[in-house]
Order: structure tokens, then C-alpha cells, then sequence
């Protein structure tokens, strides 16, 4: 047949036409899905204690973030590769500032880590931001370090930002972070940032960490210091009034003068330095500098003295008992039989029918003999 003889027919398959044998319409085949369904199998290579150490070393930050994750984990065998990575860094560690940042939500804290973390990369430094939140239960991370909140700070190669851990005991979370601490010097980072909220008990834990310790203070009506705990103003190497901006400006200085007043009444800390007080706005990044050169002149006076050195022995020695501490408590309260024990114990108690001495005791001594773990 001529294929110009061929008229228009709904009914007529040309393709199956004798002329056109070489022509096959096969029934459809099934087309693989979109995704490799062999993308799956293939699993992360396992990097070994020395793969680690090297990628941090080379300041590459996923393999620090892996590490950090490790750290973070509550399983056995992450935590002795973890301990173990710890350990070949520790030659590298304890040159950075580490500087504690505090203040109440709304304080600014992270428009403000945003506004010192981009004036320490401007003056060629590299900044790791962590955080200090055990009270936050949020989809497994703490909302603090969250990198949304530090938009800039995101974006910088010389940035690292780490959300707090997961929820936890205070002790155990600051733990973590104080070896995550050791990994990001061991990477390079020169200025280390630990944010924590200004209430409850997280930060005794970051003071035991730090070099230097911030508070944020907002210039607010009335009576300044109202609602400040002493303790943390104790704590504090620095006060910055926040939010020094517009018709803000006044009430500011108002509240520096008066936290200046307030300071002359405590005795003078162990560096040896009244902490300043310095008003600026982080959100319009007004006198950062002088923030910044505040920071600065507390590491030169306590380098010369001594001091600097003397408080990061100290806070060695009191990791050391603290890590006692919550390891003997996690292996003690987290064991099943303790846990059952314990229950009954509480409503013997309750119902009046053992004192609590003898109850803690029996407690104790069943432990002893029976539970300990090399844990
Ligand atoms: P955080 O909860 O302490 O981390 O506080 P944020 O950094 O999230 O800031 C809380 C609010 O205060 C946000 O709406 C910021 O935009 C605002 N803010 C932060 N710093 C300043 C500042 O320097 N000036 C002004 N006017 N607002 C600020």
C-alpha cells in the first residue's frame, strides 16, 4: 500500500499494516519511581575516631556537626567514640573566648548574637554559637541557636550554630555543651558564644564554662533592677542595656546609670573588674564596638593577671565533679529495678509505714550490692 493512499479511517492502525512488520506497540512499562530506591541502601560511611578528628581539624563542619551528634547521643557506643575523639582534640583546645550570653526571651539575645557574631567576622574571626536551653522540649532541639534566628549568622562559612541538645538533665545538657565547646576549638573557632535564658539554673552551668559572662538588660519603666536576681548579676563581667535606639535612647542611659550604682554595692568580683555597663542596640547594630572593646579589655586584664588562666582551672576541676556527679545520678535513677524500688519505697513512706532514712537506705544498699554498672 502507498502511504498516500491511505485515507483518514478512526478504526484503521496504520502501524500494524504489513509494509510497517518493524513496527512493535508494546504494552507500557512500568516506569521506576522518581527516587532511586537504591539511594536508600546506601548508608553514610562510618567514619572512624581518626576520620573525626582529622575533618575537624580541616574545620570541615559537617563532620563536626556529626561529631557534635555524637556527643549529644545518649547511646553507649556513640559516647566512647565520641569520648575518644574528645580526648585526640584536646591538644587543640582552650584558645578561643568563650563567652557567655544571658538574658530574658525578648531581651534580644539572638538579634544581638546576630549583630557581635557579624562584627567578629568582619574583624577576622570565626564564631561557633551554642546553646544552653534543658527546659526546651521542642521537636527534640532547643529553639535557642536556632539558625532562623540568626539570619546572617547563617550565611557565614565562619559561623558555626548549634542548637542546645534535646532536653535533659541541666547537668547532662551542659555537659554536652561544654564538649561540644572543646570540638569547635579543635576546628578553629576563636570566639565561642553559649547562649542561655536569663531563668533557672542554666546559668550557673554557662558561667562555669565561659571566660566571659554577658548579660542582656532592657531598659524597661520603673525600678531597673526589679525582678533581676542577684545571682545572676554576680555572675555577670558585663551588663549591656539593649534596644538603645529611637526614643529608647534615654530610658537606656537612665538604666545604665542605675545598674552602675547598683554594681558599687557588691564586692568587687574575683577578676578583679566592676563589670561596665554599656547601652547599645543590637537590632540597629549601635555601638557594637563598644561592646566589643568592653570584651576586649576584660581578656587583657585577666590574661596579664593571671586570672584568666586560674578560672579555666577551676572550671576544669569542677567538670570533673559535676561529670561525677550527673554520671552516678543517670546510672542510679535511670536503672529499671531503682526506678520500681523507689515507687514503693514512696508509698511505704506515704502511707507512714517506713521512715524515709530507712527507705533511702535500703535504696542505696541494694544498689551497692547489686546494680552497679561500668556505665
Ligand atoms: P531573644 O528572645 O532574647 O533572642 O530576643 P530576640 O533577638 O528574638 O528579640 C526580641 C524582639 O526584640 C524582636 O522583635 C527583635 O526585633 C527586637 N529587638 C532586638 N534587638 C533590638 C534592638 O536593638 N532594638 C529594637 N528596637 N528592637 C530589638
Amino acid at each position: 500500500m502507498n502511504p498516500n493512499d491511505i485515507t483518514f479511517d478512526a478504526h484503521h492502525h496504520p502501524e500494524n499494516d504489513e509494509q510497517y512488520a518493524g513496527l512493535q506497540v508494546n504494552s507500557g512499562v512500568e516506569q521506576p519511581p522518581m527516587v532511586n530506591p537504591y539511594l536508600k541502601r546506601r548508608r553514610k560511611p562510618q567514619l572512624t575516631v581518626n576520620d573525626f578528628v582529622e575533618g575537624i581539624r580541616k574545620g570541615n563542619t559537617s563532620v563536626l556537626g556529626q561529631a557534635v551528634t555524637l556527643v549529644e547521643s545518649l547511646k553507649p557506643e556513640h559516647q566512647s567514640v565520641a569520648q575518644e575523639v574528645i580526648a585526640k582534640c584536646l591538644p587543640f583546645t582552650g584558645k578561643s573566648k568563650r563567652i557567655g550570653i544571658t538574658g530574658v526571651p525578648g531581651a534580644g539575645k539572638s538579634t544581638s548574637i546576630d549583630a557581635f557574631g557579624m562584627h567578629v567576622i568582619r574583624s577576622g574571626g570565626r564564631l561557633a554559637v551554642l546553646a544552653i536551653d534543658p527546659s526546651s522540649e521542642r521537636s527534640k532541639g532547643s529553639i535557642l541557636g536556632d539558625k532562623t534566628r540568626m539570619e546572617r549568622l547563617a550565611l557565614e562559612h565562619d559561623a558555626f550554630i548549634r542548637p542546645s541538645p534535646s532536653a535533659g538533665s541541666l547537668g547532662g545538657v551542659a555537659r554536652k555543651t561544654r564538649e561540644t565547646i572543646m570540638l569547635c576549638e579543635a576546628a578553629g573557632y576563636d570566639n565561642i558564644f553559649v547562649e542561655t535564658v536569663g531563668v533557672g539554673q542554666s546559668e550557673t552551668a554557662v558561667h562555669s564554662m565561659v571566660d566571659f559572662f554577658l548579660l542582656i538588660q532592657l531598659a524597661g519603666t520603673g525600678d531597673e533592677l526589679q525582678g533581676i536576681k542577684r545571682g545572676i548579676m554576680e555572675m555577670a563581667d558585663g551588663i549591656v542595656i539593649n534596644k538603645a535606639d529611637g526614643d529608647n535612647v534615654d530610658r537606656a542611659n537612665l538604666a545604665a546609670a542605675q545598674f552602675r550604682n547598683a554594681l558599687h554595692l557588691f564586692p568587687v568580683p574575683p577578676s578583679g573588674l566592676t563589670p561596665e555597663v554599656i547601652t547599645y542596640s543590637g537590632y540597629y547594630e549601635l555601638n557594637i564596638d563598644k561592646v566589643w572593646a568592653m570584651i576586649d579589655r576584660y581578656f587583657s586584664h585577666v590574661k596579664e593577671s593571671g586570672y584568666f588562666m586560674e578560672k579555666r582551672r577551676e572550671q576544669e576541676k569542677y567538670w570533673m565533679y559535676e561529670t561525677i556527679n550527673e554520671k552516678l545520678r543517670s546510672n542510679f535513677y535511670n536503672n529499671p529495678e531503682i526506678e520500681r524500688m523507689l515507687s514503693e519505697k514512696q508509698d511505704l513512706i506515704l502511707q507512714n509505714r517506713q521512715s524515709s532514712f530507712i527507705a533511702a537506705a535500703d535504696v542505696l544498699n541494694y544498689y551497692y550490692k547489686n546494680l552497679i554498672t561500668n556505665q
